[in-house]
């Protein structure tokens, strides 16, 4: 007698699997729980915004905060302390912050096997009814239906640091680079407040539709705040110091000059 077990498959962007998942299925809201979900700065940025939480509430509440060996920090959803390990969030209705999941929830069953998503996996769960159905869809359809084009340009800005050259070569950022990173990223209210309550605007050269766009758009602010971590950690971002702060700057380090 052949034993059914867990399964695994390759596929690529366009080939087609099948699996559904709705509330009627028995096992509905029993996955939501005893999981690693990694965070993004913009699932951090959706989920705490649809429970109307300051960012530092929000993370140190719902959130498990890591380093990476390359210094990058990592930030874990931190799952409930009961027999279960339940997720926070999952309800009887199935998850409380629906509209603004994370990036994890929506891709499953949908693992990318590198970064550039070239080939993905999906683990055929036996205890997973979805499987069972008989609607098929394309990885490509499946991200479009879970409204991931938003999560995967955000998240696609934030790679242009985790993924940068300066750690592919091994190299790995200090605790304090790796306190600027989080702070910028995840603590976003921490980065507007920053901003917006120091000299950083007399300093730094950003142009007043950027400085208003960032006032109102929390997007917006994210973008900025990856521009800042790229200045800060690589010298990039085009963020440029005004001429005047320069000159003074240059001053200070040879008083010799005229
Ligand atoms: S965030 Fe929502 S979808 Fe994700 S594990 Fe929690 S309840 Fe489930
Ligand atoms: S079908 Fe799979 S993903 Fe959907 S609720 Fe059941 S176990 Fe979770």
């Amino acid at each position: 007698m052949s034993e059914q077990t867990d399964k695994k498959f390759l596929f690529t962007l366009d080939e087609e699997f099948t699996f559904s998942c709705d509330s009627t299925l028995p096992c509905f809201n029993t996955c939501c729980r005893d999981i690693n979900i990694f965070l993004t700065p913009y699932d951090v940025m959706r989920m705490r915004r649809s429970l109307w939480l300051p960012s530092d509430e929000f993370l140190d509440k719902f959130t498990i905060a890591l380093v990476g060996d390359d210094g990058i920090p990592l930030v874990v959803l931190k799952m409930k302390e009961d027999k279960d390990k339940t997720c926070p969030f999952v309800g009887a209705q199935g998850c409380s912050i629906y509209q603004d999941r994370p990036w994890s929830c929506r891709m499953y069953p949908v693992f990318p096997v590198s970064a550039e998503e070239q080939e993905f996996l999906i683990e055929e769960k036996l205890a997973c009814h979805g499987f069972r159905g008989k609607k098929t869809s394309t990885v490509r359809q499946w991200k479009k239906d879970q409204d991931l084009s938003k999560f995967d340009l955000m998240n696609d800005a934030y790679k242009k640091i985790t993924l940068h050259d300066y750690f592919q070569n091994g190299n790995k950022i200090d605790p304090g680079m790796t306190k600027l990173v989080y702070n910028t990223c995840y603590d976003l209210d921490a980065f507007k407040r920053f901003i917006f309550s120091s000299r950083f605007f007399d300093i730094y050269d950003v142009d007043v539709q950027t400085i208003e766009a960032m006032r109102k758009d929390e997007e917006e602010l994210l973008n900025f705040a990856y521009r800042w971590v790229e200045f800060s950690l690589f010298s990039e971002g085009n963020i440029k110091i005004k001429d005047k702060e320069m000159e003074k700057l240059m001053k200070a380090r040879n008083p010799n000059l005229s």
